[in-house]
């Protein structure tokens, strides 16, 4: 029997671009406002759309902005093929269609009163920055922010002004590593579980929200634990390539999940018995 899908979902909004901004040589920022200025905006830090580039194709991208800024959308794309490349060469006045928002969310609710440990490797900084903007936003609701973070190379860290003045923020601490430093680089350098022991952690009040390659993924979660971080209070953000985004084309089906629908923020729990195997 055919399952329905609702159409709606599937119809791209009219947006337009109001601005773009590189963060480094190949990973861009866009702001997207919806044509004719509806306040439509609404989404949870961990979503994604679909962005729609006509005549090029269609593809997930995380909402990377303020959760709290209803009147665009944020996205920060890495141009790493065509329609990536077409996303990130649009000029301002020009439309994308939208639709979404769409997945799972981080555990903002459950992480509330305690601690917020965000872990990102590369682009994956990017689904976590709402994050950090809502608990900024609602410092009082949450303990201590730890945010580590770890790029390639210092020209591809992103949101560097944002990096320092979250560090400045009070009860947050932000580390900060690259993989290769170059002559003028003073900061850390090795994989971002080096910076495990310079994070003032307390394990049994804390949640933590990880995101980046799968593989960094793996061993963050492994430091976690280590630390003393139960499973059930980690939590990870999975990418595959998908098409419809609403669970019915099965293309990012992750052994019995699909990670449209979801995910594509999962409990670590949920997902360890997968994420010990290499090729799924
Ligand atoms: C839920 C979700 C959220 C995402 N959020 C972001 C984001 O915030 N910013 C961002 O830059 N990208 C994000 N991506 C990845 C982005 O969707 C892909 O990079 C994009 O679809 C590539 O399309 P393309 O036509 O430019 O490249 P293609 O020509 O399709 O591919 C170029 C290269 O990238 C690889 N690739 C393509 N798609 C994926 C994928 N989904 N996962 C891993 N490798 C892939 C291909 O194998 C190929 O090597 C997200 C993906 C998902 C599933």
């Amino acid at each position: 029997m055919a399952t329905a899908v609702a159409t709606d979902v599937m119809i791209p909004q009219p947006y337009v671009v109001r601005a773009v901004s590189k963060e480094t040589p190949d990973t861009f920022t866009l702001k997207l406002a919806p044509e004719g200025g509806s306040n439509g905006s609404q989404f949870q830090p961990g979503q994604f759309s679909m962005l729609w580039v006509f005549g090029v194709g269609e593809l997930p991208i995380s909402i990377s902005g303020d959760p709290s800024e209803r009147e665009q959308l944020v996205y920060t794309v890495r141009s790493v093929g065509q329609a990536t490349n077409a996303l990130v060469t649009r000029a301002v006045g020009e439309s994308v269609g939208v639709r979404g928002p769409f997945g799972t969310g981080w555990p903002l609710q459950a992480a509330r009163g305690r601690d917020v440990i965000v872990v990102a490797g590369g682009i994956g900084l990017a689904p976590l920055r709402p994050v950090i903007y809502e608990v900024l936003n609602h410092r009082k609701d949450y303990g201590r922010l730890v945010v580590l973070y770890g790029a390639r190379s210092p020209r591809e860290l992103l949101y560097r002004k944002e990096l320092a003045a979250w560090a400045r923020q009070r009860d947050t601490q932000v580390l900060v590593t690259v993989d290769y430093g170059g002559m003028s680089w003073r900061g850390h350098v090795g994989v971002v579980t080096t910076l495990f022991k310079y994070a003032r952690l307390k394990p049994s009040r804390s949640t933590a929200m990880i995101c980046g390659p799968e593989i960094m993924m793996r061993f963050v979660t492994r430091e976690l634990e280590s630390n003393g971080l139960s499973r059930g209070d980690v939590y990870l953000s999975m990418e595959r390539n998908m098409k419809c985004a609403v669970g019915f084309c099965g293309h990012c089906q992750y052994g019995p999940h699909f990670i449209c629908k979801d995910g594509p923020v999962f409990p670590y729990g949920q997902l360890r018995p997968l994420l010990e195997k290499y090729e799924l």
